[in-house]
């Protein structure tokens, strides 16, 4: 590796407070409300309006700095930042600049081969754009406005240069993903658009202090699209660096379907925001008695819960991981566990990664969307731990559980899936599977051992596969010997 790369990340996340940043008017889910049907003279940028914090926001806002580990300034200053866009009708954006809300704060990531401590340059407020829509009717050209979103509490999240793959980036990015669902800020619905990525990326010789120079790749919205277009990156910009060219500081954009990076700005054009305080806001003070509420009422988050469930479930990491990342998914584990105290903590998070999993992926459901409460699922596997059914056959009870809706006693007793103990019929069918097969019997006494496995087969089908495993095992064993004795 002759280069090194170089990556510091910046992710934008709408709040889900209930009313805008600095207005009254609803946040309403883009994806369904008529447009333009959340807004007021504050948010569409009327002149002469005033903007009022919300203070739900800054809550949330000192939640994720807080679980990022940052240090809290008691006053903060909202700025100015501007610049025309047809999405931004009152010419300037209210955001943080120079005093932000939280500084100097660390995110610990899984990255490849263990832990990677990243740095975290700032956490401040601001405020979201409305949403353009390009259209083209009967030969002309339109661009629609819908200011719904105009107004929506953003936070803005920098990171420090720290991430040296595309790997380390998508990680930190899911990460942090999963720590602003587990804390309630965000919905993580990145089909939504919800939480959106700035990539910076530079190379560098391996082995170097210094920083190269950067690219921007601006609004990411997805892992992979994050993670492709840093890998591009890298690319073009060794290759760039191989054949004695400079990489250019500029902005870029992705384009997905090639899979490339393009040019939108360069170094030259680069805006000036004019930034200055804010004069319609005060200064935004912060005391310490709140930052120590908000911190005693910190949820528990993905990482220490992974922890919790590898010490206490004996998970392993990887399955812990996943169970932890979001808050429903980890409550139903935790209830599966209390209502089936019988089944071992690793069966069940086999059973939730295999099978539900694979329900969800399959259905689009969500955790607390599911036809299944918990107590139904540990009622399931009792029923496995105790052998009333046997593995096969609570996949096939499961799976109608998912659909139906039904518990497991209504599904077993319905379709007549209950486990064959009864040692009587379980003889039988060994004697059956015996009498059927003479020649295969034959070969069994002249030495060839393993067809005893071949014979339990036999009865496991005669049986529907519903036999008891071990009571099938020992009876065929005796009914084989009794054979041997003649
Ligand atoms: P801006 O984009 O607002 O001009 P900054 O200089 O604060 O801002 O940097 C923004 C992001 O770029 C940060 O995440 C930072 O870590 C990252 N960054 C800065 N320099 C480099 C570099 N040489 N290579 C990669 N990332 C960088
Ligand atoms: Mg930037
Ligand atoms: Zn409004």
């Amino acid at each position: 590796m002759k280069y090194e790369t170089v990556i510091g990340l910046e992710v934008h996340a709408e709040m889900q407070t209930r009313s805008k940043m600095f207005c009254g008017c609803a946040v309403v889910d883009s994806t369904r409300a008529l447009p333009n049907t959340a807004v007021c003279p504050v948010c569409a940028g009327m002149p002469g309006v005033l903007p009022v914090v919300n203070r739900q926001a800054v809550e949330f806002a000192l939640r994720v700095a807080l679980a990022l580990e940052c240090d809290v300034a008691r006053t903060s200053l909202f700025a100015r930042k501007n610049y025309f866009y047809p999405d931004l009708p009152k010419g300037y954006q209210i955001s943080q600049y120079e005093y932000p809300l939280a500084e100097r704060g660390r995110l610990v990531i899984d990255a490849g081969a263990g832990e990677r401590l990243i740095r975290v340059r700032r956490v401040h407020l601001e405020e979201d754009t409305g949403k353009l829509t390009h259209v083209e009717r009967d030969g002309q050209s339109y661009s629609l406005i819908d200011l719904n979103r105009s107004g929506v509490a953003l936070l803005e999240i920098v990171s420090e240069p720290d991430m040296r793959s595309p790997d380390e980036a998508r990680a930190y990015a899911e990460t942090l993903r999963a720590i602003l669902r587990a804390l309630g800020v965000n919905s993580g619905d990145m089909e939504k658009g919800v939480i959106r990525f700035e990539a910076n990326v530079s190379l560098r010789p391996a082995g170097s202090g210094e920083l190269g120079t950067r690219v921007e790749i601006k609004n990411l919205n997805s892992f992979r699209a994050l993670e492709r277009s840093i890998a591009y990156e890298a690319q073009r910009q060794a290759a760039v660096l191989d054949a004695g060219g400079r990489v250019e500081q500029e902005t870029l954009g992705w384009d997905e379907p090639e899979g490339k990076t393009f040019s939108q700005r360069s170094k030259e054009e680069a805006h000036d925001y004019r930034y200055f305080p804010e004069p319609d806001l005060p200064p935004l003070v912060v005391e310490p008695e709140w930052v120590q509420q908000v911190r005693a009422a910190l949820p528990e988050l993905p990482r220490a819960r992974a922890q919790r469930f590898v010490r206490e479930y004996d998970l392993p990491a990887g399955d812990a991981a996943l169970l932890a990342a979001d808050n429903d998914l980890a409550a139903y584990f935790e209830a599966v566990l209390r209502a089936a105290p019988d089944v071992a903590p690793r069966a069940a998070a086999n059973w939730l990664l295999g099978e539900v999993f694979g329900w969800l992926n399959a259905s689009g459901q969500r955790i607390d969307e599911l036809l299944l409460p918990p107590g139904g699922l540990a009622d399931l596997l009792e029923r496995v731990a105790r052998g009333e059914i046997n593995a096969p056959t609570a996949k096939a009870v499961l799976s109608e559980m998912l659909t139906s809706g039904s518990g497991a006693a209504g599904v077993i007793e319905a379709r007549g899936l209950a486990q064959i103990t009864d040692g009587a019929e379980i003889a039988r069918l060994v004697g059956e599977a015996i009498a059927a097969h003479p020649v295969e019997l034959e070969r069994y006494l002249a030495g060839k051992d393993s067809l005893a496995q071949w014979f339990f087969g036999r009865v496991m089908q005669l049986a529907g596969k519903r036999a008891h495993p071990a009571i099938l095992r020992a009876e065929l064993e005796r009914q084989l010997a009794e054979k041997r004795r003649g």
